[in-house]
């Protein structure tokens, strides 16, 4: 296994090195930041956290806009109005937006209130565009929201292995959660 760098690696798989040739719609990855530039805008409901998740899924045939289907599917049938997340990424780092940002999210059970909640799509697997993706959505989140928000995992709050990636390591967390400001 290569990986570009030593950061996040947790004890997991990741495939950083693999060809990323099979990229929907013909749009090729690595334009995560610009992408997630334009998706961001900080919600006018209060937010001070920032939670990551996992699909806990490795079907690779989910991206784009079935990612968000499937997901929506499940979050239905857990009992929820619709998606649960306001973030989804896939594995070659597409960023879908998912619940109105206005809107609380169904991610955290017991503590929704104030949040954001991003899901990285992966289980055993998590690819380097998708960390990276997960990445610069976070330093957008954070240069809008002028460094006020702390990032957590769901494991934080739940008994849950969630996300299973090293998220601490992958935005550079301090103890309190907070992420450095950009350069
Ligand atoms: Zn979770």
């Amino acid at each position: 296994m290569e990986h570009p760098t030593a950061a996040v690696t947790g004890g997991f798989l990741l495939s950083g090195s693999r060809s990323h040739t099979d990229s929907t719609g013909g749009k090729k990855v690595g334009t995560a930041l610009d992408r997630t530039a334009i998706l961001f805008a900080p919600p006018r409901r209060r937010v001070g956290r920032v939670f990551l998740h996992c699909s806990a899924s490795d079907v690779e045939s989910l991206t784009g806009s079935r990612l968000l289907a499937e997901v929506r599917d499940w979050h239905r049938a857990r009992g929820f109005s619709e998606v649960g997340y306001h973030f989804l990424v896939d594995k070659q780092g597409s960023v879908m937006a998912g619940r109105d940002l206005e809107k609380t999210p169904a991610a955290q059970k017991g503590h929704n209130a104030g949040t954001i909640a991003i899901m990285v799509h992966g289980l055993t697997e998590f690819r380097w565009p998708a960390l990276n993706a997960c990445r610069d959505l976070c330093r957008s989140i954070n240069e809008a929201c002028e460094g006020r928000i702390t990032y957590h995992g769901h494991c934080e709050v739940s008994a849950k292995i969630c996300p299973v990636f090293d998220y601490t390591a992958l935005l550079g967390l301090d103890r309190f959660g907070r992420m450095p400001a950009a350069d």
